[in-house]
């Protein structure tokens, strides 16, 4: 089968072996592949990975083949899958059923190859069945969106939590944006980018503000917050340098949330967290049951999210694009 392996230097499209199901596992045809922020990371060499693997773990596709062990009624359904695999079921985590946390856990697509491939083999505890409402296309948000979720699961609300500044509207922002408005808060976006702006205006958000256009943008965000700043302000952007102006752009005891995973240390003012006592909050994978429902609800939408569509075998081209457009929400390859 064709599949995009990382070599420890670049990516190439390569023939390898169809994987083999183990008796727990399924064999999925993969038909959608979003491409992330932590596989350009890995591309980059900012998040380690042991080369050479596969990489891709938001994906969707259709089951054609399951294990001895496995429930014979998932043979040809419509799927996404978890990517924490590995999981022990036994360990300290796992007893709190924190599976997303087993401490054998492997991610797919980033320790065990990955979806960027025609086929890809995964535990049968994985799974999710796509709602036909979703295209195979849209089903590849359910993993991010999953992620979105979990920022609030990680970070119970009280009710003086009204305004929320989003600095950074990639995907993982834009859908944050979205299931803050389903919770009823007030939403301050920012980006450098006028088209991601003018999707988070799609989605509602209060106020939106062009990064480019502001000498500090954490002056700004306190001129729309009475000179208070934000009850809570998350990080989804992907560049460590601006943590800083996340902090202070933070009102005192509110919440700060980081969810960039670019593999990269920076210094943060930790003084201005514990002089104003601020609560530094982090988030991961998230619960797939919410996410179907959000996108099956018609609560949250994804369609506008998808900037680009490419071809496997266009690969390379579609990474480039995607490294020099500060437009695009979300590249998707499609098998
Ligand atoms: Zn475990």
């Amino acid at each position: 089968m064709k599949a995009v392996i990382y070599t420890g230097k670049e990516i190439r499209l390569k023939n390898v072996p169809v994987p083999e199901i183990s008796e727990f596992q399924v064999l999925i045809k993969v038909k959608a592949v979003g491409i992330c922020g932590t596989d350009l990371a890995i591309i980059k060499g900012h998040l380690p990975v042991k080369p050479p693997i596969i990489l891709g773990h938001e994906f969707a596709g259709e089951v054609i083949k399951v294990g001895k062990s496995v429930d014979p009624s998932w043979e040809n359904k419509r799927v996404t899958s978890e990517i924490n695999t590995n999981i022990d079921f036994t360990c300290f985590y796992c007893q709190k059923k924190l599976y997303t946390q087993c401490i054998s856990r492997k991610a797919i697509g980033i320790d065990v190859d990955g979806a960027l491939a025609e086929y890809i083999a995964v535990e049968d505890y994985l799974l999710h069945e796509i709602p036909d409402c979703l295209t195979f296309e849209e089903a590849t948000f359910i993993e991010p969106l999953a992620a979105a979720y979990q920022t609030f699961e990680m970070m119970p609300l009280d009710p003086s939590d009204k305004i929320m500044a989003i600095f950074g509207l990639g995907k993982l922002g834009l859908l944050i944006l979205q299931v803050a408005k389903s919770k009823g808060l007030e939403i301050i976006a920012v980006d450098g980018s006028e088209k991601k702006l003018e999707l988070a205006r799609n989605f509602n958000a209060d106020h939106c503000i062009n990064r480019h256009e502001e000498k500090s943008l954490p002056d700004k965000i306190k001129e729309l917050t009475n000179d208070l700043g934000a009850d809570v302000v998350v990080d989804a952007t992907g560049n460590p340098n601006v943590l800083n102006d996340i902090i202070a752009s933070c009102r005192t005891r509110g919440k700060v949330h980081v969810k960039s995973t670019h593999g990269l240390a920076t210094p943060i003012n930790l003084t201005d967290i514990v002089v104003r006592e601020l609560t530094l909050y982090s988030s991961r994978c998230g619960p797939f049951d919410k996410a179907i429902e959000g996108l099956n609800s018609g609560q949250i939408k994804v369609k506008k999210l998808i900037s680009a569509v490419f071809n496997l075998e266009d690969i390379e081209q579609a990474i480039s694009s995607l490294e020099k457009s500060r437009d695009n929400v979300k590249t998707i390859i499609k098998l």
